[in-house]
């Protein structure tokens, strides 16, 4: 299975892209977590990278394509994988086009007025998982593995306006892009909970 995870940010592609990895035996390769550990790490990418995530932009090309064509040259991906945040734009997929082949495009579609609130309100945690301050009682803690609790630099309400105008522009057509290939199935998140959207996603990809 090579899939693509669509959705807008904060649709939750994160924390289903997680579950399905897991659970389906998929590599999960995320653009947004490879930026971020360059940025941690120093590098040269993560240097240019940070400029254009702070301001809710797009990260070049060159940059990004680049990155995503290497990792799919890895051995671990044979038995298939999940991009969550590539392609970003039409242009990324005719490039993703060149060098593999999807089976499908899952989309996430939410609701655009829980956005704000749902990404301000996000906590984050270096092993994957998220939360929402409403949840947490307080606590910095991450439930799954114990280490603390972070804000995401990009989580702010500037630069959320920024990414969803991004998303808006630059992403949001590659939904009829998909399409038109037959490749693209939606689950509307609404206001279910990620136990409730696995479970519809679990059945998309069951058929
Ligand atoms: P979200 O989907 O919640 O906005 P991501 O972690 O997927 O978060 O992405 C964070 C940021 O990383 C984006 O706003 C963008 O600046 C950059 N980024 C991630 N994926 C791509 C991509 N495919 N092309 C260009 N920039 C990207
Ligand atoms: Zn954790």
């Amino acid at each position: 299975m090579k899939m693509i995870l669509l959705g807008a940010p904060g649709a939750g592609k994160g924390t289903q892209a997680t579950r399905i990895a897991e659970k389906y035996g998929i590599v999960h390769i995320s653009t947004g977590d490879i930026f971020r550990a360059n940025i941690k790490g120093g590098t040269e990418i993560g240097k240019l990278a940070k400029s254009y995530i702070d301001a809710g932009k797009l990260v070049p090309d060159s940059v990004t394509c680049e990155i995503v064509k290497d990792r799919l040259s890895k051995d671990d991906v044979r038995n298939g994988y999940l991009l969550d945040g590539f392609p970003r734009s039409l242009y990324q997929a005719e490039e993703l086009n060149k060098f593999a082949d999807i089976d499908l495009c899952l989309n996430l579609e939410v609701d655009s007025s829980l956005i704000m609130d749902r990404i301000c309100g996000r906590r984050v945690c270096s092993c994957g998982e998220s939360y929402h301050v409403s949840t947490l009682n307080g606590s910095n803690i991450c439930a799954k593995c114990g280490n603390e609790l972070y804000r995401r630099d990009d989580d702010n309400p500037e630069t959320v306006k920024a990414r969803l105008s991004t998303y808006n522009v630059m992403t949001a057509p590659l939904i009829a892009y998909y399409a038109a290939q037959n490749k693209l199935a939606s689950v509307v998140c609404g206001t279910k909970t990620p136990d409730e959207v696995f479970e519809a996603v679990c059945e998309v990809l069951d058929k």
